[in-house]
C-alpha cells in the first residue's frame, strides 16, 4: 500500500489527525507529554482508496529535543514514504523548528501537503492563509479534532498518492525487495558491504541535503535484488533522546515496502527484548522471515550452548523462519543467505489449489474431529486461499472452531506445505 506520513512539532495534532482519517479512537489521546506509542503504522480508506499512514510524531521529546525529533521524523517520511503531510498548529503560526523541517522537506521530490491544523471555524482561516509564507505550497486548513477541512484534505491526498506505493510498483518482474533489520551493531551495515563485495563510505546526512538513494539494487546469484532503506543503515544518526522509538518506526516503514526481512542477530551477546520486538514487527507485517545469527566466528562452546537455549525458548515461534549462521566479517557461509531469501519468498508465494486444499480439510478432520461442543459439532464446510503474500485461509464452518482446533490445522498445513520462512494465517467464517 501507498505510505503517508505525518510529521509535525509535538501538539500540533498529528494523532488528533490520524484518529479522524482513520475514524477511530486508536493512536493514543494527545496532550499526554511522555507518552511513547508502540503503534505507528495504521490501515486507511479513504473513497475506496486504502493506504497506509505511519505517524512519526509517537515520541514526545522535551524541549531540548524538539529540533532533533522533528527532524528525525521528517528524515524517516521523507526516506520511506509515498507523500508527506506536515502539520502546523496554525493559531501558533511557523515556528523555527517548522522552517528547520520546511528546508528538509523541500529538497524531498516527493509530495508534501502543507495542513494549517487547529482552523476550528471560518474566523480563523487567515491563520492558514499565514502559512503561505513557508513556501510549501497551499496550506490546507483543517480542524483535526472538529472534522472541519479533513474531507477537502484527504480528497488532495488522493490526488498526491500514488495509487500503489512507488516501490510496489517495480512488483512484476522487478528485484524482489528485502529489508535487513537488527538492532544497532549486529553487522546489518557489515553484511551489506559484504554482500556487495566492497566497502562503501558511510554517508552521515542529517541535514538531508543531498539525499543518497535509499534503497541499494544488488546484484547476488544470478539475480537483482533490492535491499530497501539501506540509507537507514548507512547514515548512522545519533539522538539523544527517542533512538529506540526512531528505529521502530524505521523498521515499520522499512517493512512495509519489504517482501522479505532478514532479522540479524549477534551471536556474542544474549538475545534481547529489542531482538524480539523487531522479530514481532516482521510478524504483524505478514513479510517473510530470515533469521541470521552473525558474528559466529567470536561463538565459544559455552555461549554456543546458551544461544541454542535462548532461542529455543524465545524464537520457537518463529521456528519455521530459515536460519542462518554468519559471519559478515570472515564471509562464513554468506553464500546460504540467497537460498533462504529464495526459499522464504517462494513459501510466501504459495498459493495452493483450492480442490488439493479441501481434500486435505477432508483428511485432516477425519484423522482428528474436532471436539463435541453443547453436543453440536462445529464443522468446516469448505476452505480457499484467500491470498498469498503471505498465504491466508479461510475456513467456512458451521460453528466457532476452537483456537487450539485452529492451531492443529496450521501446524499440519505447515507440516504438508512447509511454508519455511513465511507466517500463514488461518481465518474462519461462520454459518449458522
Ligand atoms: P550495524 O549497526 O548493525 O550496521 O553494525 P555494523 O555492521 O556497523 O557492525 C558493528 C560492529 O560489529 C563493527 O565493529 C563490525 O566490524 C562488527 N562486526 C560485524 N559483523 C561481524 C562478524 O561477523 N564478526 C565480528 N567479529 N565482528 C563483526
Amino acid at each position: 500500500l501507498p505510505v503517508l506520513a505525518i510529521v509535525g512539532r509535538p501538539n500540533v495534532g498529528k494523532s488528533a489527525l490520524v484518529n479522524r482519517i482513520i475514524g477511530r479512537r486508536e493512536a493514543v489521546v494527545e496532550d499526554t507529554p511522555g507518552v511513547t506509542r508502540d503503534r505507528v503504522n495504521y490501515k486507511a480508506e479513504w473513497n475506496n482508496r486504502h493506504f497506509t499512514i505511519v505517524d512519526t510524531g509517537g515520541w514526545e521529546p522535551d524541549a531540548k529535543g524538539i529540533d532533533a525529533s522533528v527532524a528525525a521524523q521528517a528524515e524517516i517520511a521523507i526516506d520511506l514514504a509515498d507523500a508527506v503531510l506536515f502539520v502546523v498548529d496554525a493559531t501558533v503560526g511557523p515556528t523555527s523548528t517548522d522552517e528547520h523541517v520546511v528546508r528538509m522537506l523541500r529538497a524531498t521530490k516527493k509530495p508534501v501537503i502543507l495542513v494549517a491544523n487547529k482552523v476550528d471555524d471560518v474566523h480563523q482561516e487567515s491563520d492558514a492563509a499565514a502559512l503561505w509564507s513557508l513556501g510549501l505550497g497551499q496550506p490546507w486548513p483543517s480542524s483535526a479534532v472538529h472534522g472541519r477541512g479533513v474531507a477537502d484534505l484527504l480528497d488532495h491526498v488522493l490526488t498526491v498518492l500514488p495509487e500503489i506505493s512507488t516501490v510496489a510498483k517495480e512488483e512484476v518482474g522487478g528485484p524482489r525487495r528485502v529489508a535487513i533489520l537488527g538492532r544497532p551493531n549486529v553487522g546489518k551495515s557489515s553484511l551489506l558491504n559484504k554482500t556487495a563485495g566492497e566497502e562503501r563510505v558511510v554517508v552521515n546526512d542529517l541535514a538531508g541535503t543531498t539525499r543518497d538513494p535509499v534503497d541499494e539494487q544488488i546484484e547476488l546469484g544470478g539475480k537483482f535484488w533490492r535491499f530497501v532503506d539501506t540509507a537507514g543503515i548507512r547514515r548512522r544518526v545519533a539522538l539523544a533522546q527517542g533512538a529506540d522509538f526512531y528505529a521502530t518506526l524505521r523498521t515499520s516503514a522499512a517493512l512495509e515496502k519489504a517482501e522479505v526481512a532478514v532479522v540479524i542477530f549477534d551471536v556474542s551477546q544474549p538475545l534481547s527484548v529489542q531482538d524480539l520486538k523487531i522479530v514481532d514487527l516482521v510478524l504483524e507485517s505478514g513479510r517473510a522471515l530470515v533469521l541470521a545469527f552473525n558474528k559466529w566466528d567470536l561463538l565459544d562452546d559455552e555461549r554456543r550452548d546458551l544461544l541454542e537455549r535462548e532461542i529455543d525458548k524465545d524464537l520457537g515461534h518463529v521456528a519455521w523462519a530459515p536460519r542462518v549462521n554468519i559471519s559478515a566479517k570472515t564471509g562464513r557461509h554468506m553464500e546460504k543467505l540467497v537460498p533462504a531469501l529464495e526459499l522464504a519468498l517462494e513459501s510466501w508465494d504459495t498459493r495452493i489449489p483450492t480442490g488439493k486444499f479441501n481434500a486435505l480439510l477432508a483428511e485432516l478432520t477425519q484423522e482428528h474431529p474436532h471436539p463435541l461442543r453443547g453436543g453440536k459439532q462445529p464443522r468446516i464446510l469448505f476452505g480457499t486461499q484467500a491470498s498469498s503474500r503471505p498465504p491466508t485461509f479461510v475456513l467456512f464452518t458451521t460453528g466457532f472452531l476452537d483456537p487450539q482446533y485452529r492451531r492443529f490445522i496450521t501446524r499440519r498445513l505447515r507440516e504438508i506445505f512447509g511454508f519455511d520462512g513465511s507466517p500463514i494465517q488461518v481465518n474462519m467464517r461462520v454459518r449458522e
